[in-house]
């Protein structure tokens, strides 16, 4: 875990180059995405994970992290379908029991960290149907899951809405982050969002 701001963390990965994100208040936490390492929970226990959209690099670990609130845009779907995708990139089967959204939201939604303060935004789609951007006000830090990538470029896939993404991230740099950190790849700032490429559809 790599301390970004005051109490703002971030765990990279180098599987798939996958960054997750910890924020903490007074004795609570919030994860942003839970990824696809178990082990995580043995370092960390948040009363909430926020899934930033459905791939399954994003989601897969999240029984490890129960019990605690799930969150997550109210299109986001968790189920079988992910595991087909997961095996063009794994041979072993998946070990664990996925876990759907518990608690879902459409356009905003603000949470107590703690006695801190972050909001949950879905500004339409993009790299998916339902993306979720993560902020976190006293900081300055955006976690902008999949909408963002550094070392690689940005991806969209057959459940991607390219033609919109701009607009996407017009309004993600409207709450005007001094961080901002990707689904993969390392912390970027605003003018690195604002000069990236947007990807064509594949
Ligand atoms: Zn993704």
């Amino acid at each position: 875990m790599i301390e970004i701001a005051d109490g703002v963390f971030v765990r990279r990965h180098t599987e798939l180059d996958l960054t997750l994100g910890h924020v903490t208040g007074s004795g609570d936490s919030l994860l942003v995405d839970s990824g696809m390492d178990p082990a995580l929970a043995r370092e960390i226990s948040p009363s909430r994970v926020v899934l930033t959209h459905n791939h399954f690099d994003h989601v897969l670990a999240t029984e490890a992290f129960l019990p605690c609130e799930v969150w997550a845009h109210e299109d986001c779907v968790v189920d079988e379908r992910l595991l087909d995708d997961r095996a063009k990139y794994y041979r072993d089967p998946f070990e664990g029991r996925l876990v759907a959204p518990t608690h879902t939201f459409r356009d905003t939604v603000t949470l107590d960290v703690g006695g801190r303060r972050v909001d949950l935004h879905h500004f339409g789609p993009a790299h998916t149907s339902h993306d979720v951007v993560v902020h976190v006000p006293d900081a300055g830090v955006v976690f902008a899951g999949d909408l963002v990538e550094q070392g690689a470029p940005a991806q969209a896939g057959p459940d991607a809405t390219p033609s919109n993404w701009r607009r996407v991230l017009d309004l993600l740099l409207r709450l005007d982050p001094r961080i901002v950190v990707p689904g993969h790849g390392d912390p970027v700032d605003a003018a690195f969002v604002r000069e990236m490429a947007i990807p064509e559809a594949t």
